[in-house]
């Protein structure tokens, strides 16, 4: 879990009922070890920022090219794409898709929405949007698993990358987290298979 700034001890919260243990990452020294990583939602600008400042950007853009999964919700979606975010630091840029920033406009703060994500089963999944960026373009790789209103890419999946622009953490729908719980555990099979 990338601690930096943002909304981080929510998916900390929900990880925990689901019975797995997700410690806080905000040095090089605590990325030993881990198997899949979360970068929150918050302020883009301040996440990339410190992100470059504290030395976690070249490791985890290593972590990322050798299978680490990882899951970016809201800001931490613009951290994960390659193209859009237009910020002054270097993001991650590690996922073959092209973010909008703020795309519902700025005077809409936050709303709610019901998505149809058929890769988590057939229940409408409550979407909780806060000054949401959107997926403009995606990569031939890229699988979509949301759009809003059948028009905007919400969320989308490169093998083990996770993109949602919304804030699954902030509701008591867990299965997206059980989703990238799934990924993380098919990536630590298929390094196990190696050895
Ligand atoms: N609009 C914010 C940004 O660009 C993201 C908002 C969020 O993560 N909830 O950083």
């Amino acid at each position: 879990m990338l601690a930096l700034q943002g909304a981080f001890a929510e998916h900390v919260r929900v990880f925990s009922r689901l019975g797995a243990q997700a410690i806080e990452v905000r040095l090089p020294e605590h990325l030993t070890g881990l198997d899949s990583l979360v970068v929150p939602g918050g302020e883009s600008t301040t996440i990339s920022q410190l992100m470059a400042e504290y030395g976690l950007l070249s490791p985890l853009q290593r972590m990322a090219g050798e299978g680490l999964p990882i899951w970016g919700t809201c800001a931490g979606l613009i951290m994960l794409a390659k193209r859009g975010a237009d910020l002054a630091f270097p993001t991650l840029a590690v996922m073959d898709i092209t973010v909008r920033r703020n795309a519902f406009g700025r005077q809409v703060e936050s709303f709610e929405a019901e998505l149809d994500v058929p890769a988590i089963g057939p229940a409408p999944f409550p979407a909780v949007f806060i000054r949401a960026p959107v997926i403009a373009e995606t990569g031939p790789r890229v699988q979509v698993l949301a759009c809003h209103n059948g028009g905007a890419v919400v969320a989308a999946q490169e093998r083990n990358l996770l993109a949602t622009a919304f804030h699954p953490e902030l509701t008591d729908d867990l299965r997206f987290h059980r989703h990238f719980l799934e990924i993380a555990a098919a990536a630590k099979a298929a390094v196990g298979s190696h050895t």
